[in-house]
């Protein structure tokens, strides 16, 4: 076991808090990383407030993980000491299952285990990035590409591979267009890949306030769902709808903006329920879907599609003790992009 330096939510709702934790032994094929960059992403919010409902305290949260390898158990393979690495939100999964095999462990039929508020195999809880060092089992471990930057790769660890997942699954490509909807942590990364991909761009977000910005993202139109002229302008347009907005929409209005056969995937999860009249899926044979992080396999090919293109998210470093002011300007949408804690702060 090492004791090493965290930050956690002790309970439900409240400020996080420096701390520290134990992590376990370096086992047969586990590495040792030494985290030099945490991303925040919303669902940390969510979870340390129990939005999602019951949660684990106290928590370390941090599945948007950056690091070097310092040690590695004697059966590991893949990675030496001096790697340079990323862990995303899961640590752990059967490995037996249809889902595991087919390198979708994210849908682990068993349950994956969790970066964090999560329970190891081992019967312990997972603590996550917002730490110095983090043990990790080397099949659950990806490599980050030389070209990538490390505090800008730290989000593509989850906002990054939440939006290529479906990107890829649902073909955005030449030729398709496709919308963004919500330009924060998760969708300016959705445009930089789904432009990158050679996809026709749209970001669909409240107001004009963040055009430049998207354009300069990759963009190729921005359109305000503030105005209902949007709505009417935009019918029937896209091949692809990516929603990164968790907060409930009137998905009956954005299903009417896909053309025949087109998706909506929303990878924002609200808290709540929500309504949609089935007759807006129905006229155009439209699907309505939702999609879940990716495989340890997908989010390799994602950290090495990032790299070619030269694609890192737009980051405001922070150091631990920002953490819980850079909460609340996330929840007030007040961050471009993503916040990145470097953890040699903690
Ligand atoms: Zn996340
Ligand atoms: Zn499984």
């Amino acid at each position: 076991m090492t004791t090493v330096a965290a930050y956690a939510a002790p309970a439900a709702k409240a400020p996080l808090e420096r701390t520290t934790i134990e992590r376990r032994a370096v086992g047969e094929f586990d590495v040792l990383i030494d985290v030099k960059f945490a991303g925040i992403c919303h669902s940390d919010i969510h979870q340390v407030r129990e939005g999602w409902g019951r949660a684990n305290f106290p928590m370390v949260p941090g599945h948007e993980i950056a690091g070097v390898v310092s040690e590695v158990g004697p059966g590991v393979t893949r990675y030496a000491v001096g790697d340079r690495v990323g862990v995303g939100c899961m640590v752990d999964s059967c490995r037996v299952c249809d889902n595991c095999k087919a390198g979708l462990q994210q849908y682990c039929t068993n349950g994956a285990t969790m970066t964090y508020n999560g329970i190891g195999k081992d019967g312990e809880p997972t603590y996550g990035g917002y730490s110095q060092k983090i043990v990790v089992d080397e099949n659950y471990v990806v490599r980050v590409p030389d070209g990538l930057a490390l505090d800008e790769a730290a989000p593509l660890l989850c906002a990054g591979i939440t939006t290529y997942s479906p990107l890829n699954h649902w073909n955005a490509g030449p030729g398709k267009k496709v919308a963004v909807v919500g330009l924060g942590g998760l969708g300016h990364v959705g445009v930089k890949i789904a432009h990158a991909l050679g996809a026709e761009v749209t970001v669909l977000s409240q107001s004009l306030r963040k055009k430049d910005d998207g354009l300069k993202l990759g963009a190729d139109h921005y359109y305000a769902t503030g105005d209902p002229q949007t709505f009417e302008d935009l019918k029937g347009t896209f091949d692809i709808i990516l929603n990164t907005v968790s907060a409930p929409l009137d998905f009956t209005a954005y299903l009417s903006l896909l053309r025949t056969d087109g998706a909506m995937v929303n990878v924002g999860i609200p808290e709540e329920p929500v309504n949609i009249l089935l007759s807006s899926v129905f006229g155009n044979r439209r699907t309505l879907s939702s999609s879940s992080i990716g495989g340890i396999p997908e989010t390799q090919e994602m950290l090495d599609f990032c790299a070619e293109h030269g694609l890192g998210a737009e980051i405001e470093l922070i150091s631990a003790d920002q953490i819980n002011e850079a909460y609340e300007r996330v929840l007030a949408s007040d961050v471009r992009y993503r916040f990145v804690i470097d953890t040699a702060t903690i």
